[in-house]
């Protein structure tokens, strides 16, 4: 099955940036329950949201879509702060799956991760996230710096930072794939908050588990480091393939332009300041 995949350069008065977005379905899974979110706001900003649906639950992929749909019609008409409009997308997305479920029994039990960026036009960057589908930032010309933004709310991911369990035993663990959080849950939704600022040139990925369970960050370091958006988000899908591509892959490519981002001197301070200026967690339920 081809990919399905958008590309777009935007630069109108806002920093220039380039994005694509491109999912498999991969050579093992029968459908692809992933589902991506592209979305230009009127204020010049932009929101990327990466959702996997919860393998093994009946309509996961009706659950990724209704929630990348959601969250999308939220921000859309919102004009909250980042980082709350990203939660109440993300809450109301929950409420979304919950109901559809409710009025379907068919439907009961289906959840999805999701991983959802808000790039502001100073390139302030809100990232959002529940379950293990994840963020990474390269920062430009710094090829061996690619930071995962994101920590796996999976039970490997809370084993490896509770110093458990390796990082390399984890990518053989046999339940690697098991999330503790999701949307669709009878739980209480907890969604984890980033907020940290982008320099000119830095690179954003999106991705589903089926890239990173699949490719070393190594690896997904040095192919996002391609000159070309659209070959770099080619070649992380190829790469899941050629690793066994046994889950559904949806990457999602950001650069923000080398004319655009925001600047030391625009926001007072310096960079060790800004990078992780605030982390928090939001409940609801
Ligand atoms: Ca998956």
């Amino acid at each position: 099955m081809p990919d399905q995949r958008r590309s777009y350069t935007r630069s109108l008065m806002a920093p220039r940036i380039e994005y694509t977005s491109c999912s498999n379905q991969g050579l093992v899974r029968k459908r692809n329950e992933d589902a991506w979110l592209e979305l230009a706001l009127e204020d010049g900003g932009h929101v990327f949201v990466v959702c996997d649906g919860m393998g093994g639950h009946a309509g996961g992929n009706i659950a990724s879509q209704l929630a990348a749909d959601s969250i999308g019609e939220w921000c859309s008409a919102s004009t909250e702060e980042p980082e709350k409009q990203l939660c109440s997308a993300i809450e109301a997305a929950n409420r979304s799956i919950l109901e559809r479920a409710a009025s379907n029994p068919e439907l009961h039990g289906m959840g999805t991760t999701v991983v959802a960026i808000h790039l502001g036009l100073d390139g302030a960057c809100t990232v959002a996230h529940v379950g293990d589908s994840r963020a990474y930032r390269l920062r430009h010309g710094r090829p061996s710096q690619l930071e995962q933004l994101t920590d796996d709310h999976s039970l490997v991911g809370r084993f490896v930072r509770e110093g458990t369990l390796s990082a390399e035993d984890a990518e053989m663990h046999p339940y690697r794939n098991m999330v503790e959080r999701a949307l669709g849950l009878d739980q209480p939704l907890e969604v984890e908050l980033r907020s940290l600022a982008t320099d000119p040139g830095d690179r954003l990925l999106l991705c589903s588990d089926g890239l990173s369970s699949e490719v070393p960050d190594d690896e997904i370091a040095q192919i996002l480091e391609v000159e070309d958006v659209d070959e770099a988000a080619t070649q992380l899908v190829d790469a899941a393939m050629a690793h066994g591509g046994r889950d559904n892959i949806t990457v999602q490519v950001i650069e923000l332009g080398l004319n655009g981002g925001q600047s030391d001197k625009a926001t007072g301070g310096g960079r060790l300041a800004r990078l992780w200026a605030s982390r928090k967690r939001f409940r609801f339920g």
